[in-house]
């Protein structure tokens, strides 16, 4: 009754995922087009809740350290809502209101989810920290996604989750970055700065000073990562 929902497309730069396509499938469809995001979807839950889980389930079920987040909020994807009304789209970086709180009247359902595929020369980093490697909750994610002009960051994207009621963009984080070099120092800074932009809270899976210190190292990890992907010259 909703043919949009098992809607699984690539079109103009943009995929677009029904509410009916499983992970497993996203996983799949992501392997080429966005290989960082498939490689996420691999240590997501376990095959068989990837065969029925879904995308938009894993939105709408608004956990603030939901796997998928992060990368949707970097990529600036836009989620659809369909009701009797007509539809309507918001950008997921304003979907969550706060803690389980979406910009969702009841009578909506999310019918496709438009993602916006990150260009070619852009970097993005995906991340899940959580105990186990494999069918583990996550106790903090984060996503960066760079864009490079010659050796300069031209504009940073980071999102983290397990660090507030929900994702959260890290604006100060991502000014500083801007027009920085690809060096040690600068990540450092941004790290510092990322700490100071966060309040979490200490729960069954983590002390908020751990949280506060991944929150920090992450941007070490992701510039000492860098090596394997950008050009020698471009680090310094
Ligand atoms: C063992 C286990 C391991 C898990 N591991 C992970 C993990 O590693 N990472 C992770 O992020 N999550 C994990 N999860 C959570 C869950 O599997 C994911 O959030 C999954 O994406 C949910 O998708 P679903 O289609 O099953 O949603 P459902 O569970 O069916 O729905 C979730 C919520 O979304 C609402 N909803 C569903 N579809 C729509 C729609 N179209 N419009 C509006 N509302 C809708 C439902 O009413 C419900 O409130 C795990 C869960 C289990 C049980």
């Amino acid at each position: 009754r909703v043919p949009e929902a098992h809607e699984l497309s690539e079109q103009d730069g943009q995929i677009v995922v029904g509410a009916r396509v499983s992970l497993s499938q996203l996983e799949h469809f992501c392997r080429e087009r966005i290989p960082e995001f498939s490689r996420l979807m691999r240590i997501f839950a376990s095959p068989q809740i990837k065969n029925k889980g879904t995308l938009v389930g894993n939105i709408a079920n608004a956990s603030p350290i939901a796997d998928t987040l992060p990368f949707l909020y970097v990529a600036d994807a836009e989620v659809e809502l369909l009701s009797l009304r007509g539809t309507r789209r918001v950008n997921i970086n304003q979907f969550y209101t706060g803690y389980k709180q979406l910009d969702m009247a009841p009578d909506e359902l999310i019918s496709r989810v438009v993602i916006p595929v990150p260009g070619q020369s852009e970097l993005l980093r995906l991340y899940k920290v959580s105990n186990r490697k494999d069918l583990d909750i996550s106790t903090f994610t984060a996503a960066i996604r760079l864009k490079l002009t010659g050796q300069r960051i031209a504009a940073a994207c980071i999102a983290y989750g397990g660090v507030g009621p929900t994702v959260m963009r890290l604006p100060q984080t991502e000014a500083f970055l801007q027009g920085q070099a690809l060096e040690a120092g600068v990540f450092a800074r941004a790290g510092e700065i990322a700490r100071s932009e966060i309040k979490p809270i200490s729960d069954v899976r983590a002390s908020a000073d751990y949280r506060l210190q991944l929150a920090e190292n992450i941007l070490l990890k992701f510039y000492a990562e860098l090596g394997e992907t950008v050009s020698e010259p471009a680090l310094s």
